[in-house]
């Protein structure tokens, strides 16, 4: 194994990735700017979670109200038959880092409305393919700093987006 290769590759190798399989929420702001770079806009649709997971969001009542509709569903990007994400290609994700969505972007911080967790990360990555010492984001080259600012650009879209009456409820009502 090339231990220079960038984790990312070695992950395509070594296992699924996160633009493979997995349900991407984009929102108005994402959509706008993937449109103008693509040229068009037929990359997303609103779907029901295949993954329960993506609907508990209790500890997000932000999230909860803005980014699921009545029916539950919500804004994600369309995926190819093997359900690899439709930007995803050989070399990796066709978008610029700047145009792709901002929860790809922040990947795999964790987070919520109240700020970028600095103790906690997403559980996805194949952290057995790092060496010694090595640690994840420095790794991948995530900076602190770029993830703040995604997540204030992340937040500032949703508050945008209309409010799901039906999440605002209290759960036990719904
Ligand atoms: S961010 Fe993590 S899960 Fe995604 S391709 Fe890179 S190593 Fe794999
Ligand atoms: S938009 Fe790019 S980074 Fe996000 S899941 Fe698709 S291929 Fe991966």
């Amino acid at each position: 194994m090339d231990q220079d290769e960038f984790l990312c590759a070695r992950c395509a190798r070594h296992t699924k990735t996160c633009c493979q399989g997995t349900e991407i929420y984009t929102t108005s702001g994402d959509v706008k700017r993937i449109a103008e770079h693509v040229g068009t806009s037929d990359f997303y649709e609103f779907r029901l979670p295949d993954d329960p997971v993506y609907a508990d969001q209790d500890d997000d009542p932000l999230w909860k109200t803005r980014v699921f509709r009545a029916d539950g569903s919500r804004r994600v990007l369309k995926q190819q038959a093997n359900r690899d994400c439709t930007f995803l290609g050989t070399q990796g994700c066709s978008l610029p880092l700047e145009v792709r969505p901002l929860i790809c972007r922040l990947y795999p911080f964790d987070y919520t409305e109240a700020g970028v967790f600095d103790d906690k990360l997403a559980k996805g990555c194949p952290v057995e393919l790092l060496r010694p010492g090595q640690d994840l984001l420095t790794t991948l080259d995530m900076h602190k700093a770029d993830a703040d600012r995604w997540h204030k650009q992340l937040y500032d879209e949703l508050r945008c987006e209309p409010t799901n009456a039906r999440y605002a409820e209290p759960v036990d009502q719904l």
